[in-house]
């Protein structure tokens, strides 16, 4: 086992690293505070090929190896974890494809993110199925050469900004998980409505709305593998996300790492800095020791991929304790500021409500107990 990146990786890294500390770092306040979308930031983005990283080559983009993804997404989402959950949106939107579509759906759905600068949506939750992914109402019928989408998507990324969307859709609820398919929507077919972007606690800078659809046509030429592949698709596609959303978490439990060390030695109480005190220490060095032990279970996971492993145990192990972890650190953070971590103006607080989100999207982190209980039990 080498724990050493070789020389790609390591320029991979310094490069995300570069581009979040100069490019995002300096704007993540802004987006935060006015809940703009950060299109600048994802242009540029895109412009360094840290958009759209699981594109093969053949298919025009530079096909990083799940680990080098990884990599990546700690550092965006150490500069800011709500540009990066709108940068790795397309990666979401694009798994399906990549994993169960044919040759041609590829080069015609996948192959032209890569020429121009294009976002495409993950659409699977709705208002009343979230978890609970198989009760989902959103009804597929067939009508001759199409399909006929009625129903509604809740918590979209990058919805409202996406010109693609990978639905997932259901032909028969009663059937459940074997009841639904995955189809890709082009553009903004007729009946399709974009609701407003939410207004939400943390990761502001990500744009999340309502899809609603009312008869929406989609040729069956869209649909991503066969009738009833709905589910599976969409379990690998989570299986194919979770380490990188463990690597956010590792990337926001960083950034609330190092302001805390810089503030312990900066704020002096009883005449001393607080970072004489073993309190304090003490808090810090969990941190450090939690951060580093999410990162490699993320490495973990994502390396599994990469040797064609099936990864779902140790990609939920991965989500769930960096998404908790994130959670403490980023709480333990503002205690280290005391008052002042309660307060806009310092840099943690953003920190904490943007750790909550993972706890959350892609799985909650009782979801993730529930696979690693079912894996354990199998
Ligand atoms: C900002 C944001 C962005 C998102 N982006 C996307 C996106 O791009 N595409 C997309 O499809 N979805 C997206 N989501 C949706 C996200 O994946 C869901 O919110 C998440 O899966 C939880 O579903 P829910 O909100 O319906 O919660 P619920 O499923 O209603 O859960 C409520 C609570 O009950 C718990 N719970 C539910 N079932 C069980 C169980 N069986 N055992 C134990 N506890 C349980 C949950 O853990 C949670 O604590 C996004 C969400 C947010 C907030």
């Amino acid at each position: 086992m080498d724990f050493n990146f070789n020389d790609t990786q390591r320029a991979l890294q310094d490069t995300a690293r570069k581009f979040a500390r100069d490019v995002i770092r300096p704007k993540a306040a802004h987006y935060d505070e006015t809940a703009q979308f950060p299109k600048d930031l994802i242009s540029a983005g895109y412009e360094l090929g840290l958009i759209n990283m699981t594109l093969p080559p053949e298919l025009g983009g530079t096909g990083l190896s799940h680990l080098e993804q990884a990599i990546v997404a700690e550092e965006l989402a150490w500069g800011c974890s709500g540009v990066a959950t709108s940068m790795i949106a397309n990666d979401l939107a694009l798994l399906p494809i990549l994993l169960a579509g044919t040759e041609e759906q590829k080069r015609k759905f996948a192959a032209p993110l890569a020429q121009s600068l294009k976002l495409a949506s993950f659409a699977l939750t709705e208002p009343g199925a979230g978890s609970d992914v198989a009760g989902m109402s959103t009804i597929a019928r067939r009508d001759g050469s199409d399909y006929v989408i009625n129903g509604s998507k809740c918590f979209i990324t990058n919805g409202e900004y996406a010109e693609q969307y990978s639905l997932f859709a259901t032909m028969d609820r009663a059937k459940r998980h074997q009841g639904m398919l995955c189809l890709v929507i082009e553009g903004r077919p007729k009946g399709l409505t974009v609701g407003r972007h939410e207004n939400k606690m943390g990761q502001r800078a990500s744009n999340t709305v309502t899809l609603t659809f009312e008869d929406v046509r989609v040729p069956v030429e869209n649909r991503i593998g066969a009738e009833g592949d709905g589910f599976r698709i969409a379990m690998e596609t989570l299986d194919n996300s979770r380490p990188l959303n463990a690597q956010f978490a590792v990337g926001i439990a960083r950034a609330a790492l190092e302001h805390s060390i810089e503030y312990a030695a900066q704020r002096q109480q009883f005449g001393k800095p607080i970072r004489e005190f073993q309190a304090i220490q003490f808090m810090v060095a969990d941190m450090a020791k939690d951060i580093q032990a999410a990162r490699l279970l993320a490495y973990h996971s994502a390396w599994m991929l990469d040797a064609g492993q099936r990864n779902t145990l140790v990609s939920s192990y991965a989500k769930c304790f960096a998404a908790d972890m994130a959670m403490r650190v980023t709480t333990d953070a503002v205690q280290v500021y005391g008052g002042y971590g309660y307060i806009k103006e310092f840099p943690v607080e953003k920190l904490m409500r943007d750790a909550k989100l993972i706890q959350i999207y892609e799985g909650t982190s009782q979801i993730q107990r529930l696979v690693i209980a079912r894996e354990l039990f199998r």
